[in-house]
């Protein structure tokens, strides 16, 4: 083990409760009312596709995130998939989005039939770099009809997806002016920012159309899960009406209108939703102070900088993560086995997407910045259980 990796074990294990033998990258907290509305959707056994919790579910995600309209659905992947088909992505579309993310940003694109263009990121926010994509599309975008083409693939660029890594907010403003500029839809993956704001707006609010995840590893969870939020009234009933199999309400006849998608979110996950929800608001704090005690544990380590929220953002610090310097990049794996074999879990950053068998000819721009990032990014463990005291 090297010097280098013993310190950031040792800075790390400052922060970390000591009972503890294993600490993983991200666990539930289950402390409020879940048990109860769980027991209770067994006990009047409504535990499928319907039911007073994803109503009241749905509700309370609306109200948190200041959005009109939530719609709980089977995952975020499932949510992401709606998101484009609704902001009208077709077959042989191109889809911006950026090659520092999880697979199922781009899954969800090429679930459409659609071509991920792959974007780079920018190390301010990890996400997708505004004065880059411009650029970018100044030199290889044309305006037709009124829609957006790639000069050199001859495909319409219908969308672009913005991930807000990690729960740290990308830049939304000039992100939006892009947009605007090159009659693309903005829609936000915003999987792992649950309470998360841009300029005091919570994340999710600015795209067309956004998505959520309530995996297990995520800052809340429901087992599995996942949630559309929007703006757009007509576009929320859209929503709700495509990933309930676009059924028309009748006593006994099945008419459906469109092709429509079993995405529901049982009753049962969104019972352990609404107790999640309760005690949202006292996850963040917890997660804030973790973020915080390891912002001053990592303060005077020569070589590694503790990732901080973006100037115009606040983030939920859904994972925290150290970033090493340019000469300690060759440190990580180090890094990554001293920290795992010490049962401090600690991961890299995904693969980019390029990396992967099927996104390897997407079309892409220079992508230096993301491929800077992931040689030398390591998450570290970030569960609100680690506040430690007066938590
Ligand atoms: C978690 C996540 C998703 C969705 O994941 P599900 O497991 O399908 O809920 C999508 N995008 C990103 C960036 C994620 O982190």
């Amino acid at each position: 083990m090297s010097e280098f990796s013993n310190n950031i074990v040792a800075a790390l294990r400052t922060v970390l409760p000591k009972e503890k033998e294993f600490y993983p990258l991200h666990e539930p907290t289950f402390s409020g009312n879940e048990m109860k509305y769980v027991q209770d959707c067994v006990a009047t056994a409504w535990v499928s596709s319907v039911g007073k919790y994803v109503d009241t579910f749905e509700e309370m995600l609306a109200a948190f995130t200041g959005t009109r309209r939530a719609i709980a659905v089977a995952n975020g992947t499932a949510a992401l998939h709606i998101c484009l088909i609704l902001a009208g992505v077709e077959s042989g579309d191109e889809v911006l989005c950026p090659a520092l993310t999880f697979v199922a940003t781009a899954n969800a694109i090429a679930y459409c039939g659609a071509v991920p263009h792959l974007v780079d990121s920018e190390m301010r926010t990890l996400g997708v770099d505004p004065a880059k994509l411009k650029e970018h599309l100044k030199a290889i975008a044309e305006i037709k009809n009124g829609e957006c083409y790639n000069k050199i693939t001859g495909r319409r660029i219908k969308s672009l997806i913005v991930m807000h890594t990690f729960g740290h907010p990308v830049d939304l403003d000039p992100i939006l002016e892009i947009c605007n500029e090159y009659k693309i839809k903005l829609i936000e993956d915003a999987a792992e920012s649950i309470g998360s704001y841009y300029k005091g707006v919570h994340t999710g609010n600015h795209g067309l159309i956004s998505s959520l995840s309530f995996n297990g590893n995520k800052t809340i969870t429901t087992g599995g899960g996942g949630a559309i939020i929007t703006n757009d009234e007509e576009l929320g009933k859209l929503a709700k009406h495509i990933t309930t199999t676009a059924k028309r309400p009748h006593k006994w006849e099945f008419y459906h209108d469109m092709i429509g998608y079993n995405y529901r979110m049982p009753n049962l996950n969104a019972a352990l939703g609404c107790a999640q929800m309760e005690t949202l608001p006292e996850l963040l704090k917890k997660k804030k102070q973790v973020a915080d005690n390891y912002k001053k544990a990592f303060a005077g380590i020569e070589g590694i900088a503790f990732y901080d929220e973006p100037p115009f953002g606040k983030s939920n610090f859904w994972l925290n993560l150290i970033m090493l310097s340019k000469e300690n990049a060759l440190e990580r794996d180090n890094v990554l086995a001293a920290t795992n074999d010490a049962g401090i879990m600690t991961r890299p950053a995904w693969l980019l997407m390029q990396k992967l068998p099927m996104y390897k000819d997407s079309p892409r721009m220079d992508l230096s910045v993301a491929e800077d990032i992931e040689t030398r990014l390591i998450n570290i463990p970030s569960s609100p259980n680690l506040a430690g005291k007066g938590y």
